[in-house]
């Protein structure tokens, strides 16, 4: 599907850069909407770890949804982008105490707390201030989703949330503390979950960890379950938008909600991996005893998820028309893990053609570095190239 980018466009600026189809992100923030017509009960945040560029921030912020940040930078780029702190959710095992003031400051929805230790901090700090913190407390439900080890958050030997078994010991704290007002809970399992089974299970933790809180006298009004929806890496084009109304239907089916309720997510990658681009030029095209190489402008250090995860990405010859031949493609840092797929099928490939590294839209700018005295991507919109 070569002809979804304006190559003619393309063709004047400097290699690499992400490209946002903010028309695609917007079809799936309307999905999001329509879905959650159906559920009056839910509330979504935007998980901005995912990707934090500043357009990609306005749209999100303007369709109305909260955010979940995972940092003091976070909640700032948050409230700049317009998004309400009555709608920004904080995790983090580490939270500092500058980051918990800065969040007291702006009295944020809730801190999503993962230990005994910052408990006491937030409430400590909270006091200080004269003030209480919202907080939920983050459970590690020791369950495995079904996605890569490196991105699993919910098993037992993660270090985040707090285990289930120290539940009696959470409720002691929770009411001994003056200066926290307790929401509710939190759970998140992981990234790139496509198996609703594992929702399915979350949803079952829930209903216990629900029932243990009210029993002992601690009423639920917010349950926080996550984020982690996957998308679909190998078509990107036929899966563009994810299947949120199955999604949003397994916690309908599974997770017992009462009228007083909120069910928050936290969704990042299902909003905003397919509507980015990483857009780079082939430098050489490298004949090796065994392959062909094809190597990129663009390196590690502007996508790293295929080094660090062994994560796959669609890579397309947008500017090709020859017929298919194999090629490892590569970027040229000095890694041997600079690589973005090996044995790739390609349109023939030529020096200066571009190649389109698909589904890049979420965990790509966001962690790109400098490695190598290498610039930071560059980044347009559709609509900047108009
Ligand atoms: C990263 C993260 C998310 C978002 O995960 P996605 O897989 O991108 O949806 C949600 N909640 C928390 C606490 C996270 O750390």
């Amino acid at each position: 599907m070569a002809n979804i980018f304006p190559i003619e466009k393309f063709d004047k600026l400097e290699t690499p850069f992400y490209y946002y189809d903010t028309h695609l992100l917007r079809r799936t923030l309307n999905t999001i909407k329509d879905e959650l017509k159906s559920h009056p009960q839910y509330e979504v945040h935007y998980a901005i770890k995912a990707n934090a560029n500043p357009a990609i921030l306005d749209i999100i912020s303007k369709c109305g949804f909260g955010a979940d940040c995972v940092s003091g930078g976070e909640i700032e780029a948050a409230i700049k982008a317009g998004i309400p702190a009555s709608k920004i959710a904080y995790a983090g095992v580490g939270k500092t105490d500058r980051e918990i003031m800065l969040a007291l400051e702006h009295n944020i929805m809730c801190f999503n707390v993962e230990s005994f230790e910052e408990l006491e901090i937030i409430n400590m700090l909270a006091g200080e201030k004269k003030t209480t913190a919202n907080v939920a407390i983050r459970f590690n439900p020791d369950i495995k989703a079904h996605t890569i080890d490196n991105i699993a958050t919910g098993k037992k030997e993660n270090k985040f949330g707090i285990a289930i078994d120290m539940i009696d010991e959470v409720i002691e704290e929770v009411k001994s503390l003056g200066n926290i007002n307790f929401k509710g809970i939190h759970l998140h399992i992981g990234s790139q979950i496509l198996e609703m089974e594992d929702f399915v299970k979350l949803s079952s933790t829930v209903n216990t960890l629900v029932e243990t809180f009210e029993s002992k006298g601690l009423p639920i009004s917010d349950i926080n379950v996550g984020g982690g929806l996957g998308i679909d890496y190998s078509d990107p084009d036929f899966g563009a938008v994810p299947d949120f109304k199955s999604y949003f239907n397994v916690f309908k089916q599974n997770l017992k909600l009462n009228e007083r309720q909120k069910l928050h997510f936290e969704l990042g990658r299902s909003i905003v991996a397919q509507c980015g681009t990483l857009i780079s030029r082939v430098t050489y095209v490298k004949r090796a005893p065994i392959k062909e190489f094809v190597i990129l402008d663009a390196g590690m250090n502007d996508l790293v998820r295929p080094a660090m995860y062994k994560a796959y990405h669609k890579i397309e010859n947008i500017s090709s028309p020859y017929e298919p031949k194999c090629y490892d493609v590569v970027g040229p840092v000095c890694e041997s893990s600079d690589v973005f797929g090996k044995d790739i099928m390609l349109n023939e490939t030529h020096r200066g053609d571009f190649i389109a590294i698909r589904s890049a839209g979420a965990y790509g700018e966001s962690m790109a570095s400098t490695y190598n005295l290498r610039k930071l991507p560059l980044s347009y919109t559709d609509t900047d190239l108009q």
